[in-house]
């Protein structure tokens, strides 16, 4: 590429004041077309901040060897679950893509070789919060994928590098759940709100305990933070997108927490607003 084009690249997304970070509980999909107090909450916070140029969203369900963002003009729904009523899988989510943001996102990344992907989409991890923040699906959307083959403290470092898109008016969204044990949800309780088992309360108030007092080593140590956190945190795909916001956290910025409810007994929606 010659100098001139790497220059307007560069120069594609006008710089803006700081956005926000935002990490979001998902839990069940069907969030996507209910209505309940996370969707308030998801559409307030929504409201809360300037509007983005962009939104660049690390989700749960996209996990790869190697790094990986979507790089298509027109990225696809992805109905990546079964089960669930068909009305749920007729949803589309047509916000556009932005090659000029995965080019961007490439480009300043050095820990690792980001590859462009332009065969993904948008997975449920991100459309089915993110349509609740941006009904008119009007704001370019990518995702940048888990590469699942890395430690925690990989996954915080490279997330750091990302500092730049924040002045850039890019939204970056972490889309998963503190505390996520499938194998553990209270089937008879699927839609009790406010109910947890001790161990899912337990590693919820430590978390948020962590990430208010900003000691995110701590959360980047989650394997040894014992029973309640191994419980919480079977595996890592929905806990690591909480690293990647925490990791572009600046020292004076505020932190808020919302949504803090638990559904089924092993499952949290907690999620973490970062500055303003
Ligand atoms: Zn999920």
């Amino acid at each position: 590429m010659k100098l001139n084009a790497l220059n307007s690249l560069a120069g594609s997304l006008g710089n803006t004041d700081q956005m926000p970070l935002m990490f979001l509980g998902h839990g069940s999909p069907m969030n996507a077309i209910e209505e309940n107090e996370f969707v308030t909450g998801w559409r307030d916070a929504g409201k809360s901040i300037p509007k983005p140029s962009a939104i660049l969203c690390i989700s749960a369900h996209w996990e790869t060897r190697g790094t990986f963002v979507t790089a298509m003009e027109k990225p696809m729904t992805i109905h990546d679950f079964g089960g669930f009523p068909q009305r749920l899988f007729e949803v589309e989510y047509p916000a556009p893509g932005s090659p000029e943001l995965a080019a961007e996102t490439k480009k300043i990344v050095a820990k690792t070789e980001v590859g462009l992907d332009m065969k993904w989409g948008l997975d449920h991890g991100c459309w089915s919060v993110v349509k609740h923040l941006y009904p008119a699906a009007d704001i370019p959307v990518i995702q940048m994928s888990l590469d699942y083959y890395q430690t925690p403290q990989f996954h915080y470092d490279l997330a750091k590098e990302l500092a730049l898109l924040r002045k850039k008016g890019v939204l970056i969204i972490g889309s998963g759940n503190l505390v996520h044990n499938l194998g553990r949800v209270a089937w008879d309780k699927l839609n009790e709100i406010g109910f947890a088992f001790d161990w899912a309360t337990e590693a919820d108030e430590k978390m948020k305990k962590f990430i208010l007092e900003g000691d995110h080593k701590q959360l980047i140590d989650y394997k040894s933070q014992g029973r309640a956190f191994d419980l919480a945190i079977p595996t890592p795909e929905h806990f690591l997108p909480l690293l990647y916001i925490l990791a572009l956290k600046e020292e004076h910025e505020t932190v808020s927490i919302f949504n803090d409810k638990a559904v089924a007994g092993s499952l949290t929606m907690t999620s973490v607003k970062i500055g303003t």
